[in-house]
């Protein structure tokens, strides 16, 4: 990219370094961001940095928020007992959509993948242990229906079912391999209803 000045070749990579961002979007992008206004510009940036700066997990759930506790763990109407297991925020806020869902959850950034060496260790599965400790009616375990969520729905069964605590596992009306966060409403509120005991 030598054709380009160093400071535009520069946010080019930068913004090629993102998920799904090939060359030509990166270009693109460089392009457009350099048209905008300069304040739209700054406004951007700063949700970026702010954004990043701010963000941390919640001491219970492991959501992502800005706060010491997420809202849905300080919301004393939701039912604290069932904890609904997901692998990260996105399918969390997929089933925050259905607003169906009463109890809270817990989630566990990333699946076992054997393949990719991520072992239990790597996932927020001890915190998912300490937290049932506490009384808990149900552990409603929402991993994808990939291999690695499969794998891992198995491993949590595995290890919390010697408790004594109630273990389901959504129902697979969920296309295989399907992210959670790209399924419809009424598909997850289908497999959470027609969830079975593990
Ligand atoms: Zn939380």
């Amino acid at each position: 990219m030598d054709y380009y000045s160093r400071q535009i070749s520069n946010l080019i990579e930068e913004l090629s370094s993102l998920p799904g961002i090939g060359s030509k979007s990166a270009q693109r992008l460089a392009f457009h961001i350099l048209n905008m206004p300069l304040e739209h510009v700054e406004k951007l940036s700063s949700a970026i940095l702010n954004a990043r700066q701010k963000v941390k997990y919640c001491k219970t759930c492991y959501t992502l928020t800005d706060e010491e506790y997420c809202p849905i763990c300080r919301n004393s109407d939701r039912d604290h007992k069932t904890i609904m297991v997901v692998e990260d925020t996105r399918d969390l806020a997929a089933y925050e959509k259905t607003n169906k869902y009463e109890g809270v959850y817990h989630v566990l950034h990333g699946a076992i993948s054997p393949m990719l060496g991520i072992g239990p260790n790597d996932i927020r599965l001890k915190e998912l242990m300490q937290r049932l400790q506490e009384e808990v009616g149900e552990v409603i375990i929402a991993t994808n229906s990939s291999l690695e969520g499969e794998t891992t729905a198995m491993y949590i069964s595995k290890l919390i079912k010697p408790a004594g605590i109630k273990v389901t596992r959504i129902a697979s009306g969920v296309p295989v391999g399907g992210d959670l966060e790209y399924i419809d409403e009424m598909t997850l509120l289908r497999a959470l209803e027609g969830r079975t005991e593990l």
